[in-house]
């Protein structure tokens, strides 16, 4: 029996559950940040298929790079658990896109706290 096995369903809801969350944060920032630029679904193929499928949010074009960039990155993330970001010894973002998830989640989180939905922010913080 492969060790790998026994924790692999639950480490694919966490994957699918980051995922969710990202593809949240990166929507409200889109919806409240580029309001006026042409939006679509992101199209998921490969191994975000199962992740993204029918769930991906309309966003802009700059958007969708990022959602995409983000999810491929934890999709494959090879800890598990997967530490924070912040706390983890590989910083596997492509430059540039780093800066952007990090201006995205700010912004994001701080929408939340602003609106008083803490109740969402901490369910989607875990
Ligand atoms: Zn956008």
């Amino acid at each position: 029996m492969m060790v790998g096995k026994v924790s692999e369903p639950r480490r694919e809801k966490a994957i699918a559950r980051d995922i969710r969350v990202l593809a949240q944060f990166i929507s409200l920032f889109c919806r409240e940040n580029h309001g006026e630029a042409p939006r679509s679904a992101l199209r998921a193929d490969g191994i975000l298929k199962k992740y993204l499928a029918g769930k991906a949010p309309e966003l802009c074009i700059e958007c969708r790079r990022l959602l995409l960039h983000g999810a491929v990155k934890r999709a494959l993330c090879p800890h598990d658990p997967k530490p924070r970001c912040k706390k983890c010894p590989d910083h596997c973002y492509a430059p540039g896109y780093r800066e952007r998830i990090r201006g995205v989640m700010r912004f994001s989180g701080m929408h939340l706290i602003r609106r008083g939905r803490l109740d969402l922010l901490r369910k989607l913080l875990f």
